[in-house]
């Protein structure tokens, strides 16, 4: 949320500019209580009869002050940042919490990853324009010693190509039965998917390959602007991966039968790339259109 007010005072002020242009966090602290308050009160200190305070640098790495809740469905402002964490940080130095984005280099942004007391780290936008999602954090445990004692990290300077992908255990026969059924399935799927005038508009102007990983079996899925076209094959380079335990997870998606985005949510689905979570929703969309459609045919 915005005001005119905060934007066009933002932009200009010294704890924005120093984001902006120099990589830094400054706090400012009381000359009376000696309290650290970031972002800082530039001149006085409200709690002590306005005596005068310094402006001085923070830390880049803090502590959670709470545990974040996450925004999955975001505005039209900050749908292409999406899904983010939003919580307080309390930066070293400093004594007032700041409110900060969250992300995660692991995959998708899920409950329980960033808690109460969990460790995070400032990361700067390569492209910076004064305002406070010019920066975000993510957990100090994901970076490197050297980059979680940098100030002034970069997010280009960070490695967002290797989400760790979900371990399953070893397939039953039935699991392997169980995958071959549910990929045959989908198949027939997305052949209606692809032949419904509805469906297809879910997914128009939208081209992405995908790699679905199961504990019995990987197999492709490729959205290509209206078709839809899933096979038993591995995929080279996909766009980013997915991964569910059991096949019927998706299968269900695809049918209608509750969403993919809540089996995200619920960590019973992974995906490799957090900002993909925009094809899951167009994955939901497309199994809900088929099923409108096939709803009013039946109606006629
Ligand atoms: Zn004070």
């Amino acid at each position: 949320m915005f005001t005119f007010y905060q934007r066009s005072a933002g932009e200009l002020s010294p704890f924005f500019l120093a984001i902006k242009n120099e990589r830094k966090i400054l706090g400012c602290k009381c000359s009376n209580c000696g309290l650290v308050r970031v972002p800082p009160m530039m001149t006085h200190c409200p709690d002590c009869e306005f005596a005068p305070t310094k402006i001085l640098e923070v830390g880049q790495v803090g502590k959670m002050l709470s545990t974040p809740p996450i925004t999955y469905f975001a505005t039209s402002m900050f749908a292409d940042k999406a899904p983010f964490g939003r919580g307080r940080i309390i930066l070293e130095g400093a004594d007032t919490a700041l409110s900060v984005m969250l992300y995660t280099t692991t995959g998708i942004l899920v409950p329980g990853l960033i808690k109460k007391g969990t460790q995070v780290k400032v990361v700067f936008r390569d492209e910076r324009v004064g305002q406070i999602s010019d920066i975000y954090c993510l957990p100090a445990s994901e970076l490197t010693k050297e980059q979680a004692a940098k100030k002034g990290l970069l997010e280009s300077e960070i490695n967002w190509e290797a989400p760790k992908e979900p371990a399953f255990p070893k397939p039953t026969e039935k699991d392997k039965d169980n995958f071959k059924h549910s990929v045959k399935e989908m198949q027939a799927l997305a052949v209606k998917m692809s032949q419904s005038k509805r469906a297809r508009r879910a997914i128009e102007g939208w081209k992405r390959n995908i790699a679905v990983k199961t504990k019995a079996g990987e197999f492709a899925m490729a959205i290509d602007n209206g078709d839809f076209i899933i096979e038993e094959k591995k995929m080279a380079s996909p766009d980013f991966v997915m991964a569910c335990e059991d096949p019927k997870t998706l299968l269900d998606g695809l049918m209608y039968k509750g969403s993919i985005t809540d089996s995200v949510i619920m960590k019973k689905l992974w995906i490799s790339k957090n900002l993909e979570f925009n094809t899951i929703f167009k994955l939901d969309r497309l199994a809900r259109f088929l099923v409108m459609e096939q709803k009013e045919k039946k109606s006629k």
